[in-house]
């Protein structure tokens, strides 16, 4: 098949619009989305400083690379911050990914570990709650310490923004699950812009909203980009698999479905953010000092949490007379 634009060999057809493109105008594809992305909602102003979240995921690592092409054209600065959750066999392999890419790029990159902020790592975590947690999956903590995490780094490294890279079928997939459990309170405050920008609370953007998975791994493997493609071992999010295989099934079935869901949820947003950005408030953490809505935040409590359930299992092991010199609860204690 031939490009649509040039005529020169193609490599990928976009089934939702019909055309064919070559590498050349299938890369302009791509960057003009993201460019159009960030230049409709005013996600980058000139002379920013961005922390781009670089897991070393294809994801992550193709937005790292597109922000520094497009940052010849339109001068601002970015940092690389990748969090490292400790989870063996994978973690470490897509942090190398990480750390390579933005050497190869030239950016500065910084590595923010549970271990040094939590006291634990994620594998420490789960050994030490058992595999479902106190009742909580390995992703309950992961989430929200890896939210606080970098929060917490891009207030330490001083950017204005954070750059995720989220792509088209994630926001999608996050559009429709919670629509399902009727959460519209959430929905207002994941969209593509911010309507109020609370204190201490680094602002999110995701300029890869516009842009799905499929021509981010085929953008990666065209350009030689390194990615780390594999899977998280404790990922297990069985109703987000639902809601993605059924999506992937529709865009099948009737090719544009992602990108008619995304336009509904733009349409409907801004009356959603203005309804509910006005119902948080929030206070300071009593013990980390980050934005909460409460008094301590969640991250601090699984924190204490898990710190409480070590200790308890040190007294009882030493009453059972157990060694537990070499453990590695040990070490995160
Ligand atoms: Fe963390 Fe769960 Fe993602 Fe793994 S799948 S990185 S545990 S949130
Ligand atoms: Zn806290």
């Amino acid at each position: 098949m031939k490009c649509s634009r040039c005529g020169r060999e193609a490599v990928y057809f976009a089934r939702y619009e019909g055309r064919y493109y070559c590498h050349k105008h299938f890369n302009e594809l791509v960057e003009g989305k993201v460019k159009r992305t960030i230049r409709k909602y005013r996600m980058i102003k000139r002379g920013e400083r961005i922390g781009v979240a670089v897991s070393g995921g294809k994801d992550s690592v193709v937005l790292l690379h597109l922000l520094a092409k497009l940052r010849k054209k339109f001068p601002f600065e970015i940092v690389a911050i990748t969090i490292d959750e400790g989870i063996k066999g994978y973690r470490d392999k897509s942090v190398e990914v990480a750390k390579k890419n933005a050497e190869l790029l030239g950016i500065e990159h910084h590595i923010y570990r549970f271990k040094d902020y939590i006291g634990f790592t994620l594998d420490e975590t789960v050994e030490i709650m058992g595999a479902r947690g106190e009742r909580l999956g390995a992703c309950s903590y992961c989430g929200v310490w890896r939210r606080w995490l970098l929060n917490k780094a891009a207030e330490e490294l001083k950017v204005d923004k954070l750059a995720l890279g989220l792509n088209l079928d994630d926001e999608v997939q996050v559009f429709l699950m919670n629509l399902m459990r009727g959460d519209v309170a959430r929905l207002g405050r994941t969209g593509p812009y911010y309507e109020v920008v609370h204190e201490g609370l680094v602002p999110r953007i995701k300029p890869l909203r516009e842009v799905p998975e499929k021509e981010i791994v085929l953008y990666a493997v065209l350009n030689n980009i390194e990615v780390d493609l594999s899977e998280c071992p404790y990922a297990v999010e069985a109703f987000r698999a639902e809601i993605r295989d059924w999506l992937n099934e529709m865009e099948e079935k009737h090719p544009g479905t992602k990108y008619q869901l995304l336009r509904s949820y733009d349409k409907i947003f801004p009356l959603l953010a203005k309804t509910y950005a006005k119902e948080v408030k929030l206070n300071r953490c009593k013990l980390c000092g980050q934005p909460t809505s409460g008094e301590i935040c969640k991250a601090c409590q699984f924190r204490l949490q898990v710190h409480e359930r070590a200790k308890l299992k040190f007294s009882l092991s030493d009453k059972n007379g157990e060694d537990h010199r070499n453990s590695s609860f040990h070490r995160g204690a």
